[in-house]
């Protein structure tokens, strides 16, 4: 090692980065170093073909120098995004995909899990160790390590096409949105629309050099116009455009998606087969939760019976609102979103602008460490001593009820230049308690609430009070683990149908009225939150909630049907797919030209192929999870501690079902999610 990389900040982390010393200019050289070091030591300890679980934890510590150098270069890149932050985590990202490719095709680490399954001591091993052996095996056999050298060739040709059609589909779903646009001068035309929205289409104008307003069909312009337009005959126009869009309706055909999702479900079914799959959608479930094509399906046609009466009513509600309040008789598609915003205001109003006044970010934190606190046995206190990226960021220990160090936490709460938006939970160090080394885990959590002023704390709307709790789950799932090794510690390794569970269970503490009262104080008179915002609150999160239900069900029986083995063998094109799936499913009206897969790129250029179905699994999970919270007690402490016990600290060490079973004494049931939703069963 060089003088320069000794003193390198980066290749010497051991419970904690060190933010005070890391510089853009310690990236490149840091993670050059490592992948090649990792390369050659990993091939210098599998040089014997050694079978023994030594090896793994030697194995691991090379794999944790260099994910303990990345994760600071990743985090700052997102926190502290400037010119040279940028500049130092493009030029690492290559080596460190190239990297990643490079170990999942591995066929010497592959060989070393099978020996080590294939051994004497396998029988021996604890569960957490077969089942870290036996993931490892699936992973590589999912990326095509075994196949034959002609059939990984084969392997390799269907990925490429396969990416390269994703890009294409995506592509043209931008060409297409992009291609459209509105010019309107008459601002009457626009009635109804928020100033914020208006705004939008004056920049757009100027941006175009054009007088007046220019609508396009991005989400930020569309949806606003849509939803507040009183112009019936703007809302139809823009509604045509935007549901035709990468069709042979739109653009002459110059962007139809139409053979590109053809040529993606081919190249899906073929890569299913050459692993062999029956159907793809049993190649996405392989490393899931959900068992099979038929538990999802009956999954979610469950749940369609059991939502379609309500959205029924909701619906029909909605049509009589149009035609009595608003003198829409013949209502179209166009019209739905309208008019739903209108019967939202009228019933259901709140402003989370009104809410933010009640939610002092300190009484907000407080309140939600009590909650963890009481439930999981665990104590949160500042831990100013810790190097920090922002004088705005704040560091945590949690201690268990010993008083035993066991995580540490950072936390960026506020909105600043050159930070990404949104919010997220990162793990910064994983776990790891093994012969070899020590450390615990250590959590990111970021949000991007307005900052505090000079003599006032910051305040949350509720729906960022929900965020936090949500972000604040996933950090409980990395930070109160007990699994000792890395690749299923924490949220490592698990399921991504389940991964949601503990940050939407943390959720539903926001709309507990004791919860909120205890953490809310107005700002001008400190009263907590009243009754009637609580029960405001509480109606307008179910509005609509079955109509939203059903929307959501129609996409991820699509998906599941696109993808399965019946599709491939009764080839009929997509949209009769989707108009079979709406007619089983969907109580509000499409007009026949609508031809919404030809931009569904959450399925056919993103990750969530034949996965969509994820988003209400999960949902599933932590409502029924936290119904057994509602059943003991909200601040049962046996409850609490079952749900550490058997879901955040075990981590991928069982599989997601079995944590599950283990904390509910059965698998999880949908009645609870349905109550949620206020959907009458
Ligand atoms: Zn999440």
């Amino acid at each position: 090692m060089t003088k320069q990389l000794e003193n390198n900040p980066l290749l010497n982390i051991k419970q904690f980065p060190n933010y005070d010393s890391i510089a853009p200019e310690h990236a490149l050289p840091a993670i050059e170093y490592l992948c090649n070091q990792a390369k050659t030591d990993i091939n210098q300890l599998l040089a014997d073909e050694p079978t023994n679980w030594e090896t793994y934890e030697k194995l691991e510590v090379v794999a944790d120098r260099l994910g303990k150098a990345w994760s600071p270069i990743s985090h700052l890149h997102s926190v502290m995004n400037n010119e040279q932050w940028r500049k130092a985590y493009q030029d690492c990202q290559p080596i460190i995909s190239q990297y990643s490719a490079e170990m999942s095709q591995h066929s010497g680490l592959y060989r070393f899990y099978c020996g080590l399954r294939d051994s004497q001591a396998f029988a021996d091993y604890t569960d957490t160790q077969k089942k870290l052996i036996t993931d490892a095996i699936r992973d590589f056999e999912l990326s095509g390590v075994s196949l034959s050298d002609e059939k990984k060739a084969e392997y390799q040709r269907l990925v490429q096409s396969a990416s390269e059609l994703y890009t294409t589909f995506s592509n043209n779903v931008l060409d297409a949105t992009q291609s459209f646009h509105l010019h309107i001068t008459d601002e009457k035309e626009l009635a109804g629309i928020p100033d914020s929205a208006l705004a939008l289409y004056r920049q757009l104008a100027q941006q175009n050099e054009v007088e007046g307003f220019w609508l396009t069909l991005d989400f930020p312009s569309y949806v606003p116009a849509l939803t507040y337009a009183d112009n019936r005959a703007l809302r139809e126009k823009l509604y045509y455009a935007y549901n035709t869009r990468a069709s042979e309706l739109s653009d002459d055909g110059a962007f139809d998606n139409t053979d590109i999702i053809k040529a993606i479900l081919s190249v899906r079914a073929d890569l299913a087969e050459l692993l062999g799959f029956s159907q793809y959608v049993d190649l996405s479930l392989a490393n899931k939760m959900a068992e099979s094509s038929q538990q999802v399906i009956h999954f979610l046609t469950d749940l369609v019976k059991k939502s379609k009466a309500q959205g029924e009513k909701e619906y029909a509600e909605l049509l009589a609102y149009g035609k009595e309040k608003l003198g829409i008789t013949d209502i179209e598609p166009w019209d739905i979103a309208y008019i739903s915003e209108k019967l939202k205001q009228a019933e259901y109003a709140i402003s989370q602008e009104q809410l933010r006044d009640y939610f002092p970010v300190p009484k907000v934190i407080d309140g939600l460490f009590d909650i963890a606190e009481q439930l999981f046995n665990v104590t949160f206190t500042e831990n100013p001593q810790l190097s920090k990226w922002h004088k705005d960021v704040q560091s945590f220990t949690v201690k268990n009820a010993d008083g035993e160090e066991i995580a540490y936490f950072y936390m960026d709460l506020y909105a600043r230049k050159a930070k990404n938006g949104g919010a997220w939970m990162n793990g910064a160090i994983d776990k790891i308690d093994s012969r070899l080394m020590e450390q615990k885990p250590v959590a990111y959590l970021t949000c991007n609430f307005i900052p505090p002023t000079d003599n006032n704390p910051a305040y949350l709307s509720h729906d960022e009070v929900v965020t936090l709790f949500h972000e604040f789950g996933h950090g409980l799932h990395h930070m109160l683990t007990t699994v000792t090794h890395s690749p299923l510690s924490g949220i490592n390794g698990v399921e991504w149908d389940a991964v949601e569970l503990p940050s939407q269970f943390m959720e539903n503490f926001c709309f507990e009225k004791d919860v909120l009262q205890k953490m809310s104080a107005h700002k001008n008179t400190n009263e907590p939150l009243p009754d009637d915002l609580f029960n405001k609150l509480t109606a307008a999160k179910n509005y609509h909630s079955a109509l939203m239900m059903l929307r959501q069900l129609e996409f991820s029986l699509f998906d599941i049907k696109i993808h399965s083995k019946y599709h491939t063998d009764n080839p009929q094109d997509v949209m009769t797919t989707w108009k079979a799936v709406r007619k089983d499913v969907a109580v509000t009206p499409s007009p026949d030209y609508a031809r919404f897969p030809m931009s569904f790129s959450h399925i056919f250029a993103g990750g969530y192929a034949a996965g969509y179905f994820s988003y209400k699994w999960a949902e599933v999970l932590s409502a029924d999870a936290f119904s057994r919270f509602e059943e003991e007690g909200v601040y049962n402490k046996a409850v609490g501690k079952a749900f550490k016990k058997e879901i955040l600290q075990r981590g991928a060490s069982r599989t997601a079902m079995e944590n599950f079973i283990a904390f509910r004494g059965r698998k999880p049931d949908i009645t609870a999610l349905l109550r949620h939703n206020g959907i009458a069963i």
